[in-house]
């Protein structure tokens, strides 16, 4: 039988608070810490059976947390049709005719992560192409940024939804706005309990592969699908820990699930990459073009006001500086009228905001949940599209923590990996000064700061006694390799509530 005390020993623990002092061993009781220290004092702490690990000098750092994933498409991405590698229309209907194959005539083709962007020739297939190419199957592709996707004609006639018609070069294969989102909901309602316990845990067998113990699953509303929110709020956490927020705009679903948060993705504007996220400044390759405001005044403001009545958390999808002034004149105004503290309303990405936008985000008491990869591996897209002066002033990540916000970190997975390690590593290395942080402070990122966007920071974010025993032993020391090699480092271990839910194959 497993016992139920673990004394982990010869280690580099890195507990990040109250300090960042390293102790060499961990003693865990069941789920939870009970002291950090040195091995002898332990054992003298230990009154009850315990089983001894040789950390063998590695550095542990506390469990993981992704603060903005979408976790049941990150599954997807694994368990459906990937198609992040295609690069030519021709070599799509090749993948898609051959997937077809597997499948009798009837059943759908669902296939993830499109995005012509990455096509040398970047456009959609068409109607004709695809019916062509595979004409005895439904076929659904899901752009990887969800803003759009692509179906065959067999797909529309399953559906029996009613398109509206898009104005458009696809020739109809292509939906957007109402015809994207309404399809999405309806074959988020169509997909097999069977195929979203695939989905979970082949996704959080590669999170706990990369240190992740706890994830901020945004899930639901139109760019989902409800049925994956409700399916996250019911499931199994055995591997990690899903924090549900529910991204619906109709709070009585949530208060219906008795949950304490609600947003995530609500959309108060686009994507830079789409020319959508809203700007006060045209974008650099195409005048006249600003991006747009998905929400009015008046939406935003009656959303934050039901929210917060209801003591209820809520966060919102904000990109451009003119996004950033909407959504902070919205939290101003309710928390004038209802002051609150500690809040901790949220404001997901925050992705080109002034200094006096920063200042005004702090005093409202706000968090940001960033996503430092964004940066990292999208950079030159932002460069294109709105000039080098706001890419130098894009996530600026080092401001945010100099003026004192609350910032976590994290993937919008598929956007960028799932990948914490990578999201420590864009941090440190980050192109421009305003968006590099140090590398205890970009684990702090990842950590404790992570904890407190979800009120978790008094169970969990660092290794103290009384906290969940959540942590990672890492292969090479994340705190010691040479900073351009922070996104190499390979996780030995990843214990979470007391158990070992990944272990690192030894080489042979
Ligand atoms: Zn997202």
């Amino acid at each position: 039988m497993e016992r139920d005390g673990k004394l982990y020993f010869n280690g580099k623990v890195t507990c990040i608070r109250p300090t960042d002092i390293v102790h060499s061993a961990i003693l865990t009781r069941g789920d939870r810490i009970v002291a950090v220290g040195k091995l002898q004092a332990l054992q003298a702490l230990a009154t009850f059976p315990y089983e001894q690990i040789d950390l063998k000098g590695k550095r542990v750092l506390p469990g993981l947390i992704d603060t903005h994933a979408h976790f049941l498409d990150t599954g997807f991405s694994y368990t459906k049709l990937n198609l992040g590698a295609v690069k030519t229309i021709q070599e799509l209907l090749t993948i898609l005719s051959k997937e077809a194959e597997k499948y009798v005539p009837g059943e759908w083709i669902t296939a993830v992560n499109f995005d012509e962007n990455r096509l040398a020739n970047p456009r959609f297939p068409t109607l004709a192409e695809l019916d062509r190419a595979i004409p005895d199957h439904p076929v659904y592709i899901n752009h990887r940024s969800y803003h759009s996707s692509v179906v065959n004609s067999l797909a529309i006639e399953s559906s029996q939804l009613i398109f509206k018609a898009e104005e458009d070069a696809y020739g109809g294969a292509y939906l957007s706005k109402a015809n994207n989102t309404n399809f999405k909901a309806w074959i988020a309602k169509q997909t097999k309990e069977s195929d979203l316990e695939q989905a979970i845990a082949v996704a959080s067998r590669e999170a706990v592969k990369r240190g992740l113990t706890t994830i901020h699953c945004i899930e639901g509303g139109e760019y989902w699908g409800d049925a994956y929110a409700e399916f996250i709020h019911r499931a199994d956490q055995d591997l990690l820990d899903l924090i549900l927020y529910y991204n619906t705009d109709q709070i009585g679903k949530v208060i219906a699930l008795d949950l304490p948060r609600m947003g995530g993705d609500l959309f108060i504007d686009g994507s830079v990459s789409g020319r959508s996220a809203a700007f006060m400044d045209e974008y650099d390759d195409q005048s006249d073009c600003f991006g747009e405001l998905y929400m009015a005044d008046g939406e935003v403001e009656s959303l934050i006001e039901q929210a917060h009545q209801h003591h209820i958390q809520i966060s919102f999808h904000v990109i451009g500086d003119r996004a950033i002034e909407q959504i902070l004149l919205a939290y101003e105004r309710v928390l004038n009228r209802y002051p609150k503290y500690d809040h901790r309303h949220r404001i997901e990405h925050f992705g080109f905001p002034s200094d006096a936008q920063i200042r005004k985000a702090k005093n409202l008491g706000l968090s940001i949940a960033t996503q430092p990869a964004f940066v990292y591996l999208k950079g030159e897209n932002y460069r294109t599209r709105l000039g080098e002066e706001r890419l130098r002033e894009a996530y600026p990540l080092r401001k945010l923590v100099d003026m004192g916000l609350r910032v976590g970190g994290g993937s919008d997975s598929l956007v960028t990996p799932m990948d914490p390690l990578l999201g420590i590593h864009a941090a440190v290395n980050a192109p421009y000064p305003t968006q590099r942080l140090t590398r205890v402070e970009a684990v702090e990122l990842y950590t404790i700061r992570a904890a407190e966007l979800a009120f978790k920071e008094s169970e969990k974010g660092s290794l103290e006694a009384g906290k969940f025993a959540d942590f990672v032993v890492l292969e090479q020391d994340l705190l010691e390799v040479p900073e351009l090699e922070i996104k190499e480092v390979e996780v030995a271990m990843t214990i979470y509530h007391g158990h070992c839910v990944y272990q690192r194959k030894e080489e042979e």
